[in-house]
C-alpha cells in the first residue's frame, strides 16, 4: 500500500471545512491502494478552523494538524505542509473546493502512468473578480518575458506528486516562496488536468490587491535578476547619447558652424550620470550572483540515477 498525504492550507476556513471533509470522505473511501493522511496547515486563523480541525483528529487517526503562531500567509502554509509530509506521494489542495477532490483518482492514475506530477489548469476565470484576472494575465505576461521559469498562466496550486517531487521542492530553502515558480523551476515530468474554476464553496477569498502585489513580486524577484541589469542598459544609453552628442558639436565646431543642438555641459552631465548608472549596472551584475548564492538553490536536480544499485 502507498502512502499519501494530503496538505491542506486553511485560513479562516471554518465555514468550508465541514463541506470539504465530506467531499474527501467520499474520495478517500474510493482509493482502496493508498494509506491516505490529511494534513491540515491552520495559517493562524482566528475563527472556528483550529477546533474543528481537532475534531476531524479526534475521530480519525489519519488527520493530522499544525498550527501556526499567526498568519503567515499561504506559501509558508505550503512549505509547512510539505516539510511534515514523509508520504511517498504528496499532494496539496486548497481547502474551499475550488480544487475539486473528485480529480484526485485521476491525478492518481497519472503517477501510476510513471508521470511524476499531476496538476490542475484552470481552463477559465468564471466566478473570478474581473480586476483579479486581468491583473493576473498582466502578471504572467511580464513574469514570462523577464523571468527564465516560464509560467502556464492556468496552472494551480492544486497538484499531486512524487516523494522526489516534494524533495526537490524542499531543497529550495528560499524565504520569499513562490511555489507556482518553484514548479516550473524543478521540472519533472508534468501530465495536466483541466479544471474548471469553481466558486469557492462557502466563505471569502483571504486575498486582497496588497496580498496580490505582494505575490506578483515575490514571483519576479524571485526568478529575474534582469531588474539589476537595467541600469547597465540605461548607463550604456546615456554614454552612448552624451558622447554622440559631444562628437556632433566638436565637428559642428571645426566646420566653423555657430551652435550646435546640444550645449556641452548638458552631454557632459548626461556622460556622468550614464557613468553612475552603469557603475550601479556592475553592482547589480555582483548582487545576483550574492542573491543566487544566498537562494542556494540545487545546481541540479536528479529525477533518477541507479548510482546506489551493487
Ligand atoms: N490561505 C492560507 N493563508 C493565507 C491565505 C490563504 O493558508 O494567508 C489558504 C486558504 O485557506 C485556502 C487557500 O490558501 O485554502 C487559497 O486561498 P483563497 O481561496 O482565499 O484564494 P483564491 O482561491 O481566492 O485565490
Ligand atoms: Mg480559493
Amino acid at each position: 500500500m502507498k502512502t499519501l498525504d494530503l496538505i491542506i492550507p486553511c485560513y479562516n476556513e471554518a465555514q468550508v471545512l465541514p463541506l470539504l471533509m465530506n467531499a474527501l470522505g467520499s474520495v478517500r473511501a474510493g482509493l482502496g491502494g493508498y494509506d491516505c493522511r490529511l494534513i491540515f496547515v491552520d495559517d493562524g486563523s482566528s475563527d472556528e478552523t483550529l477546533p474543528l480541525i481537532k475534531g476531524f483528529a479526534a475521530a480519525d487517526s489519519a488527520v493530522r494538524y499544525l498550527s501556526f503562531s499567526r498568519n503567515f500567509g499561504k506559501e509558508a502554509a505550503m512549505l509547512a505542509g510539505l516539510r511534515a509530509s514523509s508520504a511517498e506521494i504528496v499532494g496539496i489542495l486548497d481547502a474551499d473546493l475550488q480544487h475539486s477532490p473528485a480529480l484526485l483518482p485521476e491525478m492518481l492514475a497519472a503517477l501510476e502512468e510513471g508521470y511524476d506530477v499531476a496538476a490542475a489548469k484552470r481552463t477559465d476565470r468564471s466566478g473570478e473578480n474581473k480586476l483579479k484576472s486581468r491583473l493576473s494575465d498582466r502578471f504572467y505576461r511580464i513574469s514570462n518575458r523577464l523571468t527564465d521559469v516560464q509560467l502556464d498562466p492556468g496552472a494551480q496550486d492544486f497538484r499531486v506528486m512524487r516523494r522526489a517531487v516534494a524533495d526537490a521542492l524542499l531543497s529550495m530553502p528560499e524565504h520569499h516562496r513562490f511555489t507556482k515558480g518553484l514548479f516550473a523551476y524543478v521540472g519533472f515530468r508534468t501530465k495536466w488536468f483541466p479544471h474548471e474554476n469553481a466558486e469557492r464553496a462557502a466563505g471569502e477569498t483571504k486575498w486582497n490587491l496588497k496580498k496580490l502585489a505582494d505575490y506578483a513580486f515575490d514571483g519576479i524577484l524571485a526568478f529575474s535578476d534582469r531588474l539589476l541589469r537595467l541600469p547597465l542598459i540605461l548607463g550604456a544609453l546615456c554614454c552612448c547619447g552624451s558622447l554622440l552628442a559631444l562628437l556632433v558639436q566638436l565637428i559642428v565646431r571645426l566646420c566653423g558652424a555657430a551652435v550646435a543642438a546640444v550645449h556641452p555641459l548638458v552631454a557632459v552631465a548626461f556622460l556622468l550620470a550614464g557613468l553612475i548608472l552603469l557603475s550601479l549596472g556592475v553592482l547589480g551584475l555582483y548582487l545576483a550572483r550574492v542573491l543566487a548564492e544566498v537562494r542556494s538553490r540545487p545546481q541540479y536536480i536528479v529525477r533518477e540515477s541507479n548510482l546506489n544499485a551493487r
